[in-house]
C-alpha cells in the first residue's frame, strides 16, 4: 500500500506520558474512517482509520486502511507501481482477491486470503502491489507497523505466514502476528504486537484474555459488532486502552461479523510520518525523499515490474509539526 494523499500531509506520532493508567472499566474510543483515494484517474477508495487526530497510533500500529469489496472489472483494482518505504514494516491482509508483490529484495509473491504477508523496509525497500485477473472482488486491510529506535535501519526483509484457523466459543480465529487463544504467530516483530482476524458467528459473543500491557483496536469489516459497551459498525475502529485483562465482542445479528483485532504495548517514541516514510525528525524524511528521487540503492530496484514508479510529492514548505496522541485516560 501506497500514501497517495496529494497533500501528503506530515503527521508527527507518539508519545505517550509514562505511568499513567486507566482505571475502572475500559471506555471504547470509536474511530471512524475517512476515505482517501488510492492514486490514479481510476484510483481505488480506501478508508483509513490511522492515523487520525484522535489516535495516531495503537501500540506500533500506525496505519490501517480497509478496502473493498470492490468489484475488480468495475475500477482499477489496487494498481501500486513501484513505491519506497523506510521505518516501518507493512502487513497485508486479504479478505479476497488476490495481489501480486514484487519488492527489492527480489520477492515475488502472491497475496492471497488468510495469509499474511509482512515486509520490512528498515532503512529501505520499495515494492509495487497489484491485484491480478484472478481478483474479481478485492478485499483487506493494509497496516503498517512503526518500527522502534534501535530497529528502524534494520535490513530489508519480508515474511510470509498462514495462520491455521482456531474455533473458539462460535468464533473463528486467525492468529498472524502475537498470541491469542493459545495460539502463537512465529512471525518476528520489533515490538509486542497482536494481530488476529476473528468471524463471530451470529449471536455468538467471545471473550478473550488479552495482555494488559497491550492497548488494542477492533477494526470491524462486517458487522455491527458490540464491543464491551459499546456497538462499532462496519469501517469503524474502537479503541481500548492498556488496563483490561479481558475483551467481550459480541455479533448480535443473523450473519457472520468479520473484524481484525490489534494491540500492543503503547508506542512512546515520537515518530514523524510522512508519504510512505518514516523517521523522527523532518531531516530524516527530506532524506528519505532526496535519496528515493535519486534512485539510490538505499531502496533497490524492481527489475521486472512492467512500468514506471511513483515520484513523491514535494515536502511540505514548513518543517513538520507535531501530532500527538491525546493523553492517557
Ligand atoms: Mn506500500
Amino acid at each position: 500500500m501506497s500514501n497517495a494523499e496529494t497533500d501528503a500531509a506530515a503527521v508527527r506520532c507518539g508519545a505517550l506520558v509514562e505511568g499513567d493508567r486507566p482505571t475502572g472499566s475500559p471506555r471504547v474510543d470509536v474511530l471512524s474512517a475517512r476515505e482517501v483515494p488510492l492514486g490514479g484517474p481510476r484510483a481505488m477508495r480506501v478508508r483509513r482509520t490511522l492515523p487520525q487526530r484522535e489516535r495516531t497510533l495503537i501500540g506500533a500500529w500506525c496505519f490501517a486502511d480497509h478496502y473493498g469489496p470492490h468489484q475488480v472489472a468495475a475500477s482499477a483494482g489496487m494498481n501500486l507501481p513501484p513505491h519506497p518505504h523506510t521505518g516501518l514494516q507493512t502487513v497485508s491482509w486479504l479478505f479476497s482477491g488476490e495481489i501480486e508483490h514484487r519488492d527489492t529484495l527480489g520477492s515475488h509473491a502472491l497475496i492471497r486470503p488468510g495469509e499474511m504477508n509482512l515486509m520490512t523496509g528498515g532503512h529501505g525497500i520499495a515494492h509495487s502491489e497489484v491485484s491480478t485477473p484472478n481478483s474479481t472482488v478485492i478485499h483487506g486491510v493494509q497496516l503498517w507497523v512503526a518500527l522502534p529506535e534501535e530497529h528502524r535501519s534494520t535490513a530489508r526483509d519480508f515474511q510470509h505466514y498462514v495462520p491455521e484457523p482456531v474455533e473458539v466459543d462460535g468464533a473463528g480465529i486467525k492468529v498472524f502476528l502475537g498470541s491469542l487463544v493459545g495460539r502463537t504467530s512465529p512471525v518476528r516483530s520489533f515490538t509486542p504486537l497482536l494481530g488476529a482476524e476473528i468471524v463471530l458467528e451470529p449471536h455468538a459473543t467471545l471473550t478473550l484474555t488479552v495482555d494488559e500491557a497491550f492497548e488494542h483496536g477492533l477494526l470491524v469489516d462486517s458487522g455491527p459488532i458490540r464491543l464491551i459497551d459499546t456497538v462499532l459498525r462496519p469501517t469503524e475502529l474502537g479503541y481500548v486502552p492498556r488496563g483490561t485483562e479481558t475483551l467481550t465482542m459480541a455479533n448480535e445479528t443473523d450473519a457472520p461479523a468479520r473484524t481484525l483485532l490489534l494491540g500492543g504495548p503503547p508506542f512512546d517514541e515520537e515518530i514523524v510520518m510522512w508519504w510512505n516514510f518514516i523517521g523522527r525528525s523532518h531531516e530524516d524524511i527530506a532524506k528519505a525523499r532526496e535519496d528515493w528521487e535519486a534512485s539510490s540503492e538505499r531502496f533497490g530496484v524492481i527489475e521486472d515490474f512492467p512500468g514506471g514508479r511513483l515520484s513523491a510529492p514535494a515536502l511540505p514548505n514548513s518543517v513538520i509539526t507535531p501530532r500527538r496522541n491525546p493523553p492517557p485516560r
